[in-house]
């Protein structure tokens, strides 16, 4: 295997970088060369790629977002785009793919792998929701991030005493997945957490935040996976159950920013190599991972078709820090 190519697809997360750093650095221990392929499978099927050196991928490793940038196709999605994809591959020369994004993504991957082009997937995506790894590239930071946020309405939260309690409800990424809320909740001291995963009652909330205002807290925050619900509405149900004005913050893009912690550079650079070392071995349709600290892979389908969950232990946890 001479030259090998990386793309990152869908939406960008921290630790991209770190992760096609590495890719480069581990191709070149194997005397791999590795072509940068810009804009996703858009990129990939126009041609819009060049070779990386190790040189120009060095100091790339704090940097967030991607290098490479990222896109969404749908022309990719037929017979048509992907046939492109693969007369552009065999054009220069690229012999192995590695794919850096979420579960969209490896679907993509699959389907050129139909046409002779070995694939492995790396897991991307803020939110967390990949099975097969315990931790996705991007995820630690948002968490990172939400955990500062949150540390700063506690700030803000306990130095002003109003006539009556406050409860922030701030909103968190995650889609389908309340990995990011749930983990920001724990480790930033919430008051209550709402997750898509886990059935709610409205009301239950709220009598569990008058309680604690009852023996004096004067504020509560709460966070909410975007998935769980609206904030707005939910801002709404809490105002006329405990007759307050509750403050919404919805912070959105911010978790997507930010350099990537040294948890997410760490798991970026492990997958890496795992990854490089995979298509050297001649396999092809694998995802790679980090489970309990160590690089792993499993077929690529497990990432398609199963979803990370929050564990028992976590809800747990949760519920008890939460009391
Ligand atoms: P994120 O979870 O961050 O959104 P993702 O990888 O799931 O990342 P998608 O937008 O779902 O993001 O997918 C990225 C790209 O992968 C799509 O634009 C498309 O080109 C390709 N892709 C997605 N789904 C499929 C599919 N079912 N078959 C083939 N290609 C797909």
């Amino acid at each position: 295997m001479k030259r090998i190519g990386v793309l990152t697809s869908g939406g960008d997360a921290p630790g991209m970088n770190a992760c096609i750093r590495a890719i480069v650095k581990a191709a070149a221990a194997y005397g791999i060369e590795v072509m940068g392929i810009y804009e996703g499978y858009k990129g990939l099927m126009e041609g819009k790629m060049n070779v990386l050196t190790c040189n120009y991928v060095d100091d790339i490793i704090e940097l967030s977002g991607t290098i490479l940038k990222s896109a969404r196709s749908k022309l990719f999605r037929t017979e048509e785009g992907l046939k492109l994809a693969k007369e552009q591959a065999d054009k220069n020369g690229i012999e192995g793919l590695i794919v850096i994004g979420g579960d969209g993504s490896f679907r993509g991957a699959c389907d050129i792998s139909r046409y002779g082009l070995p694939v492995i997937g790396i897991p991307g995506t803020i939110d967390n929701d990949i099975a097969g790894t315990d931790y996705s590239i991007g995820a630690d930071t948002a968490v990172n991030i939400v955990t500062e946020t949150l540390s700063r309405i506690h700030d803000t939260a306990r130095s002003l005493i109003m006539d009556s309690p406050r409860v922030f409800l701030v909103e968190v990424m995650g889609r389908a997945c309340g990995y990011i809320a749930m983990t920001a909740s724990i480790v930033g001291g919430a008051d209550y957490c709402l997750v898509p995963e886990i059935p709610y009652d409205i009301d239950e909330m709220c009598s569990h935040l008058k309680k604690k205002f009852d023996n004096g807290k004067m504020y509560s925050v709460v966070v909410v996976a975007e998935g769980a619900t609206n904030v707005n509405d939910l801002k709404k149900q809490v105002d006329a159950a405990l007759n307050i004005d509750a403050r919404t913050c919805v912070l959105g893009h911010l978790q997507r920013g930010g350099s990537p912690t040294a948890f997410d550079r760490m798991i970026a650079s492990q997958m890496a190599l795992k990854a490089v070392e995979l298509l050297v071995e001649g396999k092809t349709n694998q995802m790679v991972g980090v489970v309990a600290g160590k690089a792993v892979s499993c077929d690529i389908s497990v990432g398609i078709n199963d979803k990370n969950k929050i564990s028992a232990e976590m809800v747990r946890l949760n519920n008890i820090l939460i009391g």
